[in-house]
C-alpha cells in the first residue's frame, strides 16, 4: 500500500496537447486564449465559454429550476404497495378494463423514461453550452432514472409478467407507433456525427427539443397519467397514483425546463424561426395528437373510470394548444375546455398533497419523506 511518504517512481505522463472537443469545453478550445468567463458571452447552443465553470450566472431560471427539482427529490420505495397488492390480487378487485389500462399504460412508461434518459445523456446534453442548464440535464437525466424505477417497481410489486410489460414497446402497435414517432429526433441528437453550428444543423437540434419537451414529455405522458390519477381518485391503486403524482409533477418540471430552453435558443438564434419551420413543427404537433388518441382509444375500448377515449381528444387538443402557445407558435385546435381540470391541481401537491389520502405529510425534503 503507498503511504503519502512514498516517492512515485512510475514515470509521469507527457501533457499531450490534444484539442478538446466541443462538447468537452463548450468550444472554449477555440479561443487561443482561455479566458475568464463574462455571463453575457454565454450561449445556450454554440456558446464558446469554458462550460465546466458554473458560475457567473447568465441562465438564472435553469438553477432555479435546478433547486426545485432536488427540493423535490424522492424515491418509489418510499412508497407503501400493499393496497395495490391486495387489490390486484382480489379477483374482485378491478375489472377487466381497469387492469387492461394498468397494463398498457406500463408497456408505454416502462421504456419511455429510458428513452427520455438516453436522449439527455447521448444527445442533448453535448449540444448545450451553458453550464446551468447542463446541471438541470444532469438532475433531470437521474429523474428519469428513478421514473424507470418507479415503474418496475409498480411491476414487481403487482407480479406482473415482466416480458410482457417490457417488450410492449416493441409488441403493442399503439405504444410502438409513439415511439417510431419519437425515435428519428432523438436519432439526430445522439448521432456522435451531429454538430450544431449551421442554420440546418441548429434547426434540427431545436426541433429535436420541441419533440422531446412538448410532445414527448408534454402530451405522450398525459393520458397515462390521467388514467393512473384517475384510478387513484377512486380510491384504487393508490400507491401507484401516488408515484404517478411525484412523476407528473418531475415531468411538468422536464417540460417547463424544455420550454425555456427552447424559447431562449430562439431569442437568441431569431435566424432558426423561419414560416416554413413553425409549419413542420405544427405538422409534428398534429401527428403527435392523433398517435396519442390512437393509443387512448386502444387503452379504452369501452369507457372506464367515468373516462372515455372521447373526452381524451378534447384533453389532448387543450394540451397542444397550451404547449404550442408556451413556445410562440399559433394555437392548432378550436379553443378546448379542459376536460380534466383536476389534472392541474395534482401538479401542486402542496394543494393536493393528501389528495389519496396516503401518510406523506411534507413532501419537500432533503433527502428523505416524512410520514405520519
Ligand atoms: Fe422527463
Amino acid at each position: 500500500m503507498l503511504s503519502w511518504d512514498d516517492s512515485i517512481a512510475a514515470p509521469q505522463p507527457k501533457p499531450v496537447a490534444r484539442p478538446a472537443s466541443p462538447a468537452a469545453r463548450g468550444n472554449a478550445s477555440l479561443d487561443p486564449v482561455l479566458r475568464r468567463v463574462n455571463a453575457a458571452d454565454k450561449r445556450i447552443i454554440n456558446g464558446r465559454t469554458d462550460v465546466n465553470q458554473l458560475v457567473p450566472f447568465k441562465y438564472k431560471w435553469a438553477w432555479e429550476k435546478y433547486l426545485a427539482t432536488c427540493a423535490n427529490h424522492w424515491m418509489p420505495q418510499e412508497i407503501n404497495m400493499s393496497r395495490d397488492i391486495a387489490l390486484w390480487k382480489d379477483p374482485d378487485g378491478l375489472t377487466d378494463d381497469e387492469r387492461r389500462v394498468i397494463r398498457r399504460n406500463l408497456g408505454f412508461f416502462v421504456t419511455a423514461d429510458s428513452l427520455a434518459a438516453n436522449n439527455i445523456v447521448l444527445g442533448t446534453y453535448r449540444h448545450i453550452t451553458a453550464p446551468e442548464c447542463r446541471q438541470f440535464l444532469l438532475r433531470q437525466a437521474f429523474e428519469e432514472a428513478i421514473h424507470t424505477h418507479a415503474y418496475q417497481y409498480i411491476v414487481e410489486s403487482l407480479g406482473l409478467d415482466e416480458g410482457e410489460i417490457f417488450n410492449a414497446y416493441h409488441e403493442v402497435p399503439s405504444i410502438r407507433a409513439k415511439d417510431e414517432f419519437l425515435i428519428p429526433f432523438i436519432d439526430t441528437l445522439t448521432d456522435p456525427h451531429f454538430r450544431t453550428g449551421t442554420v440546418a444543423a441548429d434547426q434540427q437540434l431545436l426541433q429535436s427539443l420541441i419533440v422531446f419537451a412538448c410532445l414527448m414529455e408534454g402530451l405522450f405522458f398525459y393520458v397515462g397519467f390521467a388514467q393512473i390519477l384517475a384510478l387513484g381518485r377512486q380510491n384504487k391503486m393508490t400507491g401507484a397514483a401516488e408515484q404517478y403524482q411525484y412523476i407528473l409533477r418531475d415531468e411538468s418540471m422536464h417540460c417547463n425546463f424544455g420550454i425555456d430552453l427552447i424559447n431562449q435558443i430562439k431569442l437568441e438564434n431569431p435566424q432558426l424561426w423561419t414560416g416554413e419551420f413553425r409549419e413542420d413543427i405544427r405538422a409534428l404537433f398534429k401527428r403527435a395528437v392523433e398517435l396519442e388518441y390512437a393509443y387512448a382509444e386502444d387503452t379504452m375500448p369501452r369507457g372506464v373510470l367515468g373516462l372515455n377515449a372521447p373526452m381524451f381528444k378534447g384533453y389532448l387538443r387543450y394540451i397542444a394548444n397550451r404547449r404550442c402557445q408556451q413556445i410562440g407558435i399559433e394555437s392548432m385546435f378550436a379553443a378546448e375546455e379542459n376536460p380534466f381540470p383536476w389534472m392541474s391541481e395534482m401538479i401542486d401537491l402542496k394543494k393536493e398533497r393528501n389528495f389519496f389520502e396516503t401518510r406523506v405529510i411534507e413532501y419537500q425534503s432533503g433527502g428523505a419523506l416524512n410520514w405520519e
